[in-house]
């Protein structure tokens, strides 16, 4: 674990190499968001990230999520928004979904209509929001350990998800390819891009605002942006590595 004074500079350092990235393919930087990746840190290392300017935070477990939500959402803290990213089970949702703005792990029609009735439930309670964002995951690469439906079926589930009344459908997710091979974890990259062109094209209702790419973590951010990606994620650049065992997986 990075010592905590090095967590402000890491996370300038990651904001620099997006615009860097950015720049190389002519893209406008603002267009990039940063989210950290929290799995298996502190609270004291999420603040000192969300005082040097972080302000978007993704959970893999929705029990490290309630466990650190309350203190982030403290008097004093600075504004940030919480995506889940991690495999949600059904049973959890009703957990997660307080403290988070968008799902980022959508890959079953069953998952997406348990969330919709979900927020349903709680649309009927003053001030909270009537709808939630979320992304479709999809396993571009295929590899078996990786959550997330097929690039051939990302354009059914995205229509299905579509047609529910208390999700915004926002765009897609993936892991890329676990490659030493920069060519190939661009490639998968640009598989996504091809899902959302493809979703977008078919025009199915729910779809138009599909727009999103989360893509891209502390190894190969720069293959993600080149690639189109509008949210990377990343973990070990900002808070170095993690310790191993599940809660280091992805
Ligand atoms: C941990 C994690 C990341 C960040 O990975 P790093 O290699 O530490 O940057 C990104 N996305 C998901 C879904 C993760 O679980």
């Amino acid at each position: 674990m990075v010592a905590v004074v090095m967590i402000a500079e890491n996370v300038r350092a990651v904001r620099r190499r997006v615009e860097g990235a950015a720049g190389v393919v002519g893209r406008d930087p603002v267009e990039v968001r940063v989210l950290l990746a929290v799995k298996a840190q502190t609270g004291p290392a999420v603040l000192e990230a969300l005082g040097a300017g972080a302000d978007l935070l993704g959970h893999n477990r929705a029990q490290e999520l309630t466990a650190m939500a309350p203190a982030l959402a403290a008097p004093g803290v600075p504004p940030h928004e919480m995506h889940f990213i991690g495999r949600l089970q059904g049973n959890k949702v009703g957990q997660v979904l307080p403290w988070v703005t968008c799902v980022q792990s959508v890959d079953s029609v069953r998952l997406a209509e348990r969330m919709d009735r979900a927020v349903a439930r709680r649309g009927q309670a003053p001030c909270a929001p009537p709808v939630l964002d979320v992304l479709v995951q999809v396993n571009v690469s295929g590899e078996p350990t990786k959550a997330g439906v097929g690039p051939a079926e990302a354009a059914d589930l995205a229509a299905a998800v579509g047609s529910l009344r208390h999700l915004r459908l926002c765009g897609f997710m993936t892991v890329g390819a676990n490659a030493p091979d920069a060519g190939a974890v661009r490639a998968s990259y640009e598989r996504l891009a091809q899902v959302r062109a493809d979703v977008l094209r078919g025009g199915e209702a729910g779809t138009a605002g599909a727009t999103e790419l989360s893509m891209g973590m502390s190894g190969d951010l720069e293959l993600a942006v080149a690639a189109g990606a509008t949210i990377v994620r990343v973990g070990t650049a900002v808070f170095g590595p993690r310790p191993a065992g599940p809660q280091g997986t992805r």
